[in-house]
């Protein structure tokens, strides 16, 4: 028994690691934008690795002692274990920059310190590092953080030069070592506004690439619908009965078109004027839009009629919801046209008959409306 239960044990513990191995992976898989980071942090991983190769030769030339070689090696294990448990627990994102550019950046440049002391003559190839750890910040920091990252390196780089002059006084030749911090500061600043430059042009394309997205989506929208009542336009309502009229084809579900036509609109135009004309249409939209289900869809199919599908609706279900329609808008109010004035609409239903043509449907639903006006208005027709 004893022993079942120990055996069940090792193997839910078992069950768990395999589920955890499974499970965990180098980089996210569920957030894009972390396994970005990470990537890049891999990418940053592999630079560190050929640098401490090119100190590897230094050591086998001679230049560097062993000592210094491994004393770089325990700094960036150091530096990029941390950095990677930062981003894969996700701690990075309590930050304002959650890339961590301005931190590895810094960090970069303690290396490049922590080398420089130990790289004796070859001291002036480690420089280049500078402009390498700069380009990181290319397309993200803004002048002042470049000019702020480049002071820190000239104070790392001061600090060498007094650790040198302090302890390997004999290595160091002070005033060639002053005109190198020179030259490196004119380097450093004069990339920074280069860098500046480079990602304020890059923010103002990524502004305007967002502005023409938005602008594409409005245009999108403009070409789908009625920009007076808000419902779609006569061809995507086209497109869309056409669809619903495949898939009844496809699986037999049963739809119902209802053509609305407001009562004596041209009256309303002739005695308020067409901008109120323009209001009743908009007052009539929001009210259809209202009680309009979410999965039917209405759209404006000629100047003040309108074409409602509803889907997975038969004739019977689509009579109550048209009476409804009816009802709603007569008790409505309108505003533009005073406390006393009504507004009715007349309702021609019908219901699809597959696999007919959808002109043939909407054919029959006029037909039905033409009745529903003739038989005095403000009434619901249908034809089977
Ligand atoms: P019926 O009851 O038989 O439908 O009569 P009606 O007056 O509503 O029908 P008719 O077809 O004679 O007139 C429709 C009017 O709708 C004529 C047209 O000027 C007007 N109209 C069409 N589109 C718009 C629009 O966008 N705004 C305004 N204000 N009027 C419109
Ligand atoms: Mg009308
Ligand atoms: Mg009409």
């Amino acid at each position: 028994m004893v022993q079942k239960s120990l055996s069940l044990n090792t193997n839910g513990i078992k069950k768990n690691f395999s589920k955890m191995a499974f499970n965990f992976s180098i980089i996210p898989r569920d957030d894009p934008k972390q396994a970005l980071r990470l990537r890049r942090f891999f990418v940053t991983f592999v630079i560190y690795a050929l640098n401490i190769s090119i100190f590897y030769f230094a050591y086998l030339a001679g230049i560097v002692n062993l000592q210094a070689l491994y004393g770089l090696g325990i700094i960036l294990l150091t530096i990029n274990v941390i950095l990677y448990i930062v981003f894969r627990t996700s701690l990075n994102l309590r930050m304002s920059d959650p890339s961590l550019t301005t931190i590895q950046m810094c960090a970069a440049i303690l290396v490049v310190m922590y080398a420089i002391y130990h790289a004796y003559e070859v001291r002036g190839l480690i420089f280049s590092m500078y402009i390498l750890i700069l380009l990181f910040g290319i397309f993200r920091l803004y002048t002042s953080q470049f000019l702020f990252i480049s002071g820190f390196a000239l104070l790392t780089y001061g600090i060498d030069i007094g650790l040198l002059k302090m302890f390997h006084q004999q290595n160091i030749n002070l005033k060639i070592e002053l005109f190198q911090w020179f030259g490196l500061a004119v380097v450093l600043v004069s990339v920074s506004f280069i860098g500046g430059n480079i990602s304020s042009l890059r923010r103002e394309l990524s502004v305007s690439r967002r502005k023409l997205q938005s602008s594409l989506t409005v245009i999108r929208e403009m070409a789908i619908h009625d920009d007076l009542t808000g419902f779609f336009n006569r061809t995507h309502l086209m497109d869309l009965i056409e669809t619903e009229s495949s898939r009844s084809v496809r699986n037999g579900s049963v739809f119902s078109l209802a053509m609305i036509d407001i009562d004596k609109f041209k009256n309303i135009n002739d005695t308020y004027g067409h901008q109120t004309g323009d209001y009743v249409l908009k007052t009539f939209a929001a009210v259809i839009r209202s009680i309009l289900r979410k999965t039917d869809f209405c759209g404006r199919y000629g100047g003040e009629e309108f074409l409602i599908v509803l889907t997975q609706t038969d004739l019977h279900a689509a009579k109550v919801f048209a009476e409804r329609i009816r009802d709603c808008v007569e008790k409505s109010l309108f505003p533009s046209l005073g406390p006393d004035s009504r507004v009715t609409v007349s309702v021609g239903l019908t219901v699809y008959r597959m696999p007919e043509n959808i002109e043939r449907t909407i054919a029959r639903a006029d037909e039905a409306l033409y009745r529903a006006k003739n038989g005095g208005r403000n009434r619901v027709e249908y034809s089977e």
